[in-house]
């Protein structure tokens, strides 16, 4: 598990829950991406499962030497499940939310609680939603539910009015930096580009880091640029192609909403004329609908992207 940085409030509340024993049988966790949600769920668990119970309410994730607090960190622990959308799959099915509410009716083998976390649980699909309802309302006892979310309007009204809510800020770039730094030996330039590139997604950033993506990030800059100064078709399907591979795809989403929002910027900022401005905007706009449809439902990416670069090259009067 990582080390939790910054979340100040929430995880007062949270340990605040722990000492008194007044906790919820269902939290909501939510806020922007990649901001350390499942983290602190992560950490969360396994205070509540910690063996070490006199301790395990002074930091979130437990004493770190028990056993419990081992087997929390590599998810194995036996009172703690953990449900996310299979491999392959793009939405929770209501299956895994059936074992989930059997696992959170039996009684805890080694600890206080069942705990399980639901990351991402807008990802559900309508059954599935449906299926967590009873668990909802009639809880299990000694059973802890834990949703974490970026996107809570996905989820039924029911839902959101059974969970206790925790709102998580993004982080500042002081509590950023000092993360990408513990893990990274990047200088300063490369930082403030990574910082630059992730817009506050520190999961997306530890992915920039781990997998030395910068350049790969310019490259779609150049490409883009490129499409906008020269046209050409040709360029544009390649462009497309290369981008819409799965490893790279995600890279690919941050990249061109990234561009599309600068070119908004610069537009406006520079005094660009009014059509040109609404030009840019309608590109981005779309963009933005493609991108939360992709994550949504699993549609053919290249397409996706050739239909962003073609209003690119639009803006660029290569087709006029
Ligand atoms: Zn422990």
């Amino acid at each position: 598990m990582s080390e939790i940085i910054g979340h100040h409030e929430v995880i007062r509340g949270l340990r605040s829950g722990l000492v008194s024993g007044n906790l919820p049988h269902a939290f909501l966790f939510m806020g922007p991406s990649g901001v350390g949600k499942a983290t602190v769920a992560h950490g969360f668990a396994q205070s509540l499962l910690c063996a070490d119970a006199a301790r395990s309410g002074e930091a979130l994730g437990g004493c770190h030497r028990c056993a419990a607090c081992h087997k929390v960190q590599v998810r194995c622990h036996v009172d703690l499940q953990w449900v996310e959308k299979e491999e392959g799959k793009t939405r929770i099915s209501v299956d895994q939310v059936r074992d989930l509410t059997r696992f959170l009716s039996l009684t805890p083998m080694e600890s206080a609680w069942k705990v399980a976390i639901v990351d991402d649980a807008a990802e559900m699909n309508a059954a599935a939603a449906n299926a967590l309802l009873k668990t909802l309302e009639e809880p299990p006892a000694n059973s802890i539910l834990i949703l974490v979310t970026s996107r809570p309007g996905m989820l039924l009204a029911t839902t959101l009015s059974r969970c206790v809510k925790y709102y998580f800020q993004s982080l500042s770039k002081e509590e950023f930096s000092q993360i990408i730094r513990g893990k990274t030996s990047l200088g300063d330039d490369q930082l403030d580009s990574v910082i630059n590139y992730s817009e506050g997604n520190l999961g997306f950033a530890l992915s920039f880091v781990g997998e030395g993506q910068l350049e790969q990030c310019n490259r779609l800059t150049q490409e883009l640029e490129d499409l906008l100064r020269q046209g050409g078709l040709g360029k544009l399907s390649e462009v497309a192609e290369y981008w819409s591979n799965a490893d790279r795809f995600p890279l690919a989403h941050f990249v061109v909403r990234r561009w599309l929002m600068e070119k908004v910027r610069d537009c406006v900022y520079s005094g660009g004329v009014p059509g040109r401005v609404r030009e840019w905007l309608t590109v981005e706009t779309f963009s933005k609908e493609m991108f939360a449809l992709a994550e949504a439902v699993n549609i053919n990416k290249r397409l996706l992207l050739e239909g962003i670069f073609i209003k690119i090259l639009r803006i660029s009067g290569a087709f006029l």
